[in-house]
């Protein structure tokens, strides 16, 4: 009886850090230019590649880190993005749901 608790409990802390490791993996993984919700918005990982013709709203400046979206801080290199639950974004990144911190 004993054993069979004990063996269950290391399992459980086993399978807690495996999630909790998984969750780690998955907020890092960086969003790609080519996927297709970043198609959509004119996603590019160095806002000065973005479409000027396709996104005349963009602006020369700005980029994720100074966007209200972005949940980094605005010296990190990539940071979550509310847009892209789950995945990071460039810090120099840019799409077209951009919105000036306010
Ligand atoms: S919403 Fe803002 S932080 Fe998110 S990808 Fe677009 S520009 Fe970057």
């Amino acid at each position: 009886m004993k054993a069979s608790r004990r063996t269950f409990f290391i399992q459980s802390v086993v399978g807690i850090s495996a999630i909790a490791s998984g969750k780690l993996a998955l907020a890092a993984e960086a969003v790609k230019e080519t996927d297709p919700q970043a198609v959509g918005l004119g996603y590019k990982a160095d806002a000065t590649k973005t479409d000027k013709t396709k996104y005349p709203k963009y602006a020369a400046g700005q980029q994720c880190s100074s966007c209200a979206l972005y949940q980094g801080k605005p010296t990190d290199a990539a940071g979550g993005c509310a847009i892209f639950p789950g995945k990071e974004v460039a810090g120099k990144g840019w799409c077209s749901a951009y919105a000036k911190k306010g």
